[in-house]
């Protein structure tokens, strides 16, 4: 064999050897793409079968009965205050800033709460902090679905602690949101309260007339246990008195 044919050999060989390295490589990454795909058809399928279980119990905003209620902010809702079964606000619209791994038809509030929630969600992002709606607008049906949910899970009596018997939640009044951010998962955990996002909303939430429903040491008031993630909108006059005085909506209203 001569030397040319020898450089032949190299050079085809080299190819060949590129060729192989190159379907290797493209067949990896293909199959990285398809395991992609199937987590994520994993996870959509999950949310299917949620939201077809749901589907037949819970009342769509748009559902044409109801009172479509023309609501005062200031309006209280809690365990000794709650509203009917047809309560559904006016005006029920979807902030700009959500979870995208929440349902969509949970994230509506009425149109003065999700421009504040937005306005709040856009000025802290600004500052580097992601803060967005996992849920917010319940229907008394969604909210009596979940509520004996937990009542199966956990019992009645811890149940009633931390979720609202249906048309006791606020969540009906469009005005209560459900806020989260990356660093706790998008999960509503008490620790968010410890997070720089669950700071900055403690700090400044009220100057988009947003309060922390539910504070630390004021169950006795509330009803509830301490619940870093629900803000309540009741217009910054109230929020700003509530935030300096530290009080509760039901003491703010001497209720
Ligand atoms: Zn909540």
């Amino acid at each position: 064999m001569d030397g040319k044919k020898i450089g032949i050999i190299i050079v085809v060989f080299t190819v060949v050897i590129f060729l192989v390295a190159c379907i290797v490589t493209f067949k990896g990454k293909n199959l990285l793409a398809v395991e992609a795909g199937a987590q994520q058809e994993v996870g959509q399928k999950i949310e299917l079968e949620v939201n077809s279980e749901k589907s037949d119990i819970r009342l769509p905003v748009w559902e044409p009965s109801g009172q479509y209620v023309d609501l005062d902010k200031l309006i209280l809702v809690n365990k000794q205050n709650p509203v009917g079964k047809d309560f559904i606000p006016k005006d029920l619209v979807r902030p700009a800033y959500r979870a995208q791994n929440r349902n969509p038809d949970d994230q509506y509030l009425t149109r003065e709460a999700a421009d504040a929630l937005d306005k709040l969600a856009c000025d802290a992002l600004g500052e580097g902090h992601e803060i967005v709606v996992t849920t917010a607008y319940r229907s008394y049906n969604l909210q009596n679905y979940l509520y004996n949910n937990y009542v199966k899970k956990d019992g009645k009596e811890l149940a009633d602690k931390y979720s609202a018997q249906p048309g006791k939640s606020e969540h009906q009044t469009g005005l209560a949101v459900d806020v989260s951010s990356p660093s706790v998962n998008y999960k509503l955990v008490k620790e968010y309260g410890n997070t720089t996002e669950g700071k900055w909303l403690a700090e400044n939430s009220w100057k988009y007339g947003f309060i922390i429903r539910y504070l630390e040491g004021q169950e006795d008031v509330t009803g509830y246990t301490y619940e870093p993630w629900h803000l309540r909108y009741v217009g910054q006059e109230a929020a700003t008195v509530i935030k300096d005085k530290g009080i509760t909506l039901e003491e703010y209203l001497n209720k």
